[in-house]
């Protein structure tokens, strides 16, 4: 796929490009627009403690760029990345060093959430590393069936929570498999990240979705609650629905795009393809037409 000219412009349409300039670009752009955003060194599942070590540094040289040129963006990292595999403490100093940098820029870091087989190492480290830096920000996805449990701890220790669908293959027994639940799901969890006692908590809720009815949800029910629009924002991904960018914005939505970059993009790329079925089409055509 490296190999095909056509596939690496289908690439392109989800990712920055290979490097960390690439995405501070489509950064600088996003915020000429009033949107934020998040990057992310694409990479996941790493083998070697110096490869683990190697992404902690790109993830400093994120802050570090992203603060010279006064970029309203953060990172946002995976675990496995930062070597979550190699065991808990290779990984654990891995982020307390993205951590440390981030809070001394006052700047958020997102821990992005994987599949099942990391939830609760991930969930654990976050919850120890939280009293320390209270900069760190997790993920929950309302797929599975624990979530709104999750949720629930998240509420009472005042978290920085992205809620979203989930993007991993997971077994019946975990996740919904039905695509309905997994949306009643994520309404029930977005209905108490936006309630009274949630924000009186210092919970600060971050919608990722493109779906229009869950952004419509999150709207309405902070306009019946009187949530300010500075107290919860709307994520989305670089390359899906630009379109409701401009909308929201001028409807006072705070929103922020999620920009990855770098050469590991074969987990992420495939992540989307799998999202929908249309941009498999989409992309054979445009290889075969290639
Ligand atoms: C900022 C951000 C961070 C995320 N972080 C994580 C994470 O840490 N862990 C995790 O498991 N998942 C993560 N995800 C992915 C998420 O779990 C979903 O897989 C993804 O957002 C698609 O679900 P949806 O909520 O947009 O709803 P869907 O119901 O899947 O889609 C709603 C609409 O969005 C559009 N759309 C959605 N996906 C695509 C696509 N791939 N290509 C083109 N159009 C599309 C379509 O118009 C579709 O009708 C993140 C998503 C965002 C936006």
């Amino acid at each position: 796929m490296d190999r095909l000219p056509a596939a690496r412009r289908f690439v392109r349409r989800f990712v920055a490009g290979p490097a960390l300039e690439d995405a501070l670009g489509v950064a600088a752009r996003l915020n000429a627009d009033g949107v934020d955003a998040a990057i992310t060194h694409l990479g996941e599942n790493v083998v070697t403690i110096a490869d683990a070590a190697r992404a902690a540094d790109a993830y400093l040289e994120v802050l570090d760029e992203t603060a010279r040129r006064r970029l309203g963006a953060v990172p946002s990292l995976k675990l496995t990345h930062l070597g979550l595999d190699l065991g808990d403490d290779a990984c654990r100093a891995n982020l307390e060093r993205v951590a440390a940098r981030g809070l001394a820029a006052r700047t958020l870091v997102w821990i992005d959430m994987e599949s099942s087989a990391y939830t609760d190492r991930t969930l654990d480290l976050y919850g120890r590393l939280h009293p320390t830096y209270s900069n760190l920000a997790c993920v929950v996805q309302s797929y599975l069936r624990r979530t709104e449990q999750d949720v629930e701890g998240l509420i009472e220790i005042g978290a920085t929570v992205r809620l979203c669908k989930g993007a991993y293959r997971e077994p019946p027994q975990l996740a919904f498999p039905d695509k309905r639940d997994v949306d009643l799901s994520y309404a029930r969890s977005l209905d108490r990240l936006l309630s009274a006692d949630a924000l009186a908590r210092g919970v600060y809720p971050a919608f990722a979705t493109h779906d229009e009815r869950l952004i419509g949800r999150a709207r309405e029910q902070a306009r019946a609650g009187g949530v300010a629009a500075d107290r919860y924002e709307v994520q989305m991904l670089y390359g899906i629905r630009h379109d409701l960018h401009a909308p929201l914005r001028s409807a006072g939505l705070r929103l922020r795009v999620l920009v990855p970059y770098g050469e590991d993009w074969y987990g992420y790329f495939m992540r989307r393809l799998a999202e929908r079925p249309a941009n498999l089409a989409f992309f054979f055509r445009q290889v075969f037409r290639g």
